[in-house]
């Protein structure tokens, strides 16, 4: 059977045990879980015309697979997260490798043992390299914070220049502030080792046929109905205890009756709240796409571009997706801030002590309803990738479907 489509106006809201906003891998991973270990009936509300939330891909008009939200890599060391995802899709090996273009030469990202000789030649690279396994041991990661403390002229030499030519410019387009949580910069760890992956995880790979197939295969249940181009604040009556602005939430209505079952909610917080405290603060991206009339237009599927350019990166499909093609689609990111929740996407959390307590204040309100599971990198306020909400995602179901 294919995903079971139904508009919002003929629901009959009694016919379903469990609500679930949003059809990203937070949302759709419950839904499929409580409707096929719990035997219960799952309405999605989706306020995009599509299924899939941000790992969303489709064919454009030159027939190549793209990334509609931004380019998506599997990777995780979650044997149970790989297990349960390829219950629905084959995934196709797929080792992600990212170049920076340092003025016009392409240096491994991660800084790797590779890039240290590209940027200071073999002999002096080869004085650094001693150090830095004597100082962090051979095949070590370290993050670009740790480096930065270190009292060795030459450690912090090379430190001042990779944080310079790999971090500032980047981080700075990106979040528009070099001042970000340690946890972001982490991320990108440099490398003791000419280890050359994007990524450090035993699993990584792409869906054989795409995002958007996956999901399709999962929502695939007769338990499941999906509702798309629905907003949460359009069907949910918020019910509070009091009139006082910070009253928890005492039920939510839908189509007139308090609805008891389950709720699943992946969409902003905030946004859930008409933004009574203020709205949280997010980066937005703006996608610019070029399909050019070529086999290939740059070495590996993303460059970043660390020290010129407005946008952060650029990638270039085919080589995600394992397609083959005369033409070829590339994709360059411009980060901006998130100031128009009509028609902009909330991508990334802006994580720091302020913003967690603003979060907090929303998160407050839902915490006297025991029905009601903020759940995922929206409605968690968190910078996560899919893996871990796919993991998050099965531990909820386990959860509601033990009580
Ligand atoms: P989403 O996928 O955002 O899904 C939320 C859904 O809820 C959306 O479909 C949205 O339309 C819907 N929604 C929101 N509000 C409402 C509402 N009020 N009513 C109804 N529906 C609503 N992770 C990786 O592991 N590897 C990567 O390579 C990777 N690349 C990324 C690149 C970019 C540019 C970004 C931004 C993220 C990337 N991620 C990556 C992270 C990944 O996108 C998230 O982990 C994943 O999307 C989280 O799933 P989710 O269901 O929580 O959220
Ligand atoms: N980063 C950087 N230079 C790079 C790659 C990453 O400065 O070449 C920093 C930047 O602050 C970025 C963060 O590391 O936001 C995390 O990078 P990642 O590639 O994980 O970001 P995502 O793919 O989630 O956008």
């Amino acid at each position: 059977m294919g995903v079971v489509y139904a508009d919002f106006t003929d629901i009959n809201i009694s016919d379903f045990d469990a609500v679930v906003v949003g059809c990203g891998f937070a949302g759709a991973v419950c839904a499929q879980q409580l409707a096929e270990r719990g035997n219960k009936r799952v309405l999605i509300i989706e306020k995009r015309a599509q299924i899939a939330g941000n790992m969303y891909d489709e064919y454009d008009e030159a027939g190549i697979l793209v990334h509609k939200y931004g380019p998506h890599i599997f990777h995780t060391n979650n044997q149970r997260v790989f297990n349960y995802l390829r219950l629905f899709s084959g995934f196709l090996g797929y080792r992600h490798k990212v170049l920076s273009n340092w003025y016009g030469t392409y240096i491994p990202v991660p800084f790797n043992m590779t890039s240290l000789e590209m940027c200071f030649g073999e002999e002096r690279a080869a004085q650094l390299e001693e150090k830095l396994v004597e100082k962090f041991g051979a095949g070590s990661r370290v993050t670009i914070n740790e480096l930065r403390q270190q009292e060795d002229p030459d450690l912090a030499e090379l430190a001042d220049f990779v944080y310079k030519n790999v971090f500032v410019y980047y981080t700075q387009k990106q979040w528009g502030t070099t001042e970000v949580d340690p946890s972001v910069t982490a991320r990108v760890p440099v490398l003791i080792s000419y280890e050359d992956g994007y990524f450090q995880d035993k699993y990584q790979g792409m869906p054989a046929f795409g995002y958007t197939k996956l999901f399709e295969e999962m929502l695939s249940h007769e338990n499941i109905t999906v509702c798309l181009n629905t907003e949460a604040e359009s069907v949910f009556d918020l019910r509070f205890s009091s009139m006082e602005e910070d009253a928890p939430l005492s039920s939510i209505y839908i189509k007139g009756k308090p609805f008891e079952g389950p709720i699943i909610y992946t969409g902003p917080l905030d946004e859930m709240f008409l933004s009574r405290f203020g709205r949280l603060p997010y980066r937005t991206l703006r996608f610019e796409y070029e399909t050019l009339d070529q086999e290939r237009f740059q070495p590996c599927g993303t460059v970043n571009y660390t020290v010129t350019e407005d946008y952060t990166r650029i990638t270039e499909f085919k080589y995600l997706t394992g397609q083959k093609s005369d033409k070829t689609t590339i994709m360059r990111e411009y980060s901006l801030a998130y100031e128009d929740p009509q028609n902009q996407i909330p991508y990334y959390a802006i994580i720091n002590e302020e913003n967690e307590a603003h979060y907090n204040r929303y998160l407050k309100l839902t915490e006297s309803l025991p029905n009601f599971f903020p759940l995922g990198r929206l409605a968690e306020y968190r910078y996560y990738n899919m893996d871990v909400i796919v993991e998050r995602a099965l531990d909820l179901s386990d959860k509601i479907l033990s009580e």
